[in-house]
């Protein structure tokens, strides 16, 4: 089976097509797939995401990954039967064997072209085991819970998994069905939030359907990453859902307290990549134009990552205010402006929002 992918791309933008096949950019602020125009997709930095976890169980000292794996377990089941309902066909032909193994192979080729990982099947029977490398995962845990939900699927039945870490971040994982009769117990269900129109207009590649922004990414397949330009760093093409339905289940177990380091952990990378970004420089706070264009350009990233669509932007003497429609996740995006608003203005900031309007959050940030 192939061990190294090489993802056709756009002549003019680089783009890998399976990409431009697999997702879209729409006028309002979402990217979503196109086989399921509800379903939403979002650009997230590796960073953020690789360390959100462990920061939670340091800080509460207690450790997170059997929470979280349940939950991306279930979210990643909820997703894969979402694209299975929508096509009844795929279910039908997923009873053959050989089907299975192109299936399979479709998830290898999605993890690399989304940048969640690089891996190869090394071994697979239907109905019974899977064994695969996993390359620079963007978080081990998360990654096996989406490898065993997506079989749990496929196969109709429960999973199992076990890992074996060969090197840095090289793991072994072998799934392997659990022989006990399907459960039926509650699904954590995905919520969809009101999605609201738009008429953003995106300057787009002439070729292909990608923003030309998105020029700022480059593809690494062998490696299974996708590196940001711009600001150095990794990012991860994830579902909409993930983060809010592992932070739901979190806060279920935990209390709120998650949810404040999940805001705490955005707003620190912010600050950390304000200046690779290009949005600041050193350390005198902005005034004038450059400061309306650093806040300007930020929402333009928003944008461009899926995470919502900034409908307003008002720029006062010592606060800011903005309104985001259709946000992917209104706590990250809180953590996004107030490190946004700390790199600018250099003082302690203090982020508070509230949702005026079905599917459209109200953000204020001021010096805290
Ligand atoms: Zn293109």
């Amino acid at each position: 089976m192939a061990d190294t992918y090489r993802l056709k791309r756009c002549r003019e933008c680089g783009f890998p097509r399976y990409l431009d096949y697999l997702i879209r950019w729409n006028d309002n602020g979402t990217i979503t797939h196109n086989l399921q125009n509800d379903f939403r997709g979002v650009i997230q930095h590796y960073s953020f995401i690789h360390g959100l976890l462990p920061r939670i169980g340091s800080q509460l000292g207690l450790s997170i990954d059997h929470i979280a794996f349940e939950a991306q377990r279930n979210a990643s089941n909820a997703v894969f039967q979402a694209l299975y309902d929508k096509r009844p066909s795929i279910r039908f032909s997923c009873r053959f064997g050989f089907v299975k193994r192109l299936v399979v192979e479709q998830f290898n080729k999605m993890a690399v072209a989304t940048g969640m990982c690089y891996s190869n099947t090394l071994e697979y029977v239907p109905g019974k085991y899977g064994v695969a490398r996993i390359k620079n995962p963007f978080d081990i845990n998360l990654m096996a819970a989406n490898v065993v939900g997506g079989f749990e699927v496929l196969e109709g039945m429960p999973f199992k998994h076990s890992l074996e870490q060969e090197g840095d971040d090289s793991y072994v994982i072998r799934v392997e069905a659990t022989g006990e009769k399907p459960e039926i117990s509650e699904r954590m269900a995905l919520e969809y939030p009101t999605v609201l129109p738009g008429n953003r207009q995106y300057e787009k590649c002439s070729r292909c359907h990608a923003p030309r922004a998105i020029g700022s990414l480059k593809w690494m397949e062998n490696e299974g990453t996708i590196l940001d330009k711009l600001s150095g760093d990794r990012v991860v093409v994830l579902d909409g859902y993930m983060i809010s339905a592992v932070f739901r289940e979190m806060a279920k177990e935990l209390g709120d307290e998650v949810n404040d380091i999940l805001v705490d952990a955005q707003k620190d990378w912010v600050i950390d990549h304000a200046e690779q970004l290009g949005l600041v420089k050193g350390e005198v706070p902005l005034s004038g134009e450059a400061r309306e264009k650093a806040y300007r350009d930020y929402m333009d990233l928003i944008l461009l990552y899926g995470q919502g669509n900034p409908t307003a932007l008002e720029i006062g003497d010592s606060q800011i205010k903005v309104e985001i429609e259709n946000p992917y996740e209104p706590m990250i995006l809180a953590g996004s402006l107030q490190g946004l608003f700390e790199a600018i203005e250099k003082v302690a900031g203090g982020v508070t929002w509230e949702s005026v309007k079905e599917g459209a959050v109200t953000y204020a940030v001021q010096p805290a």
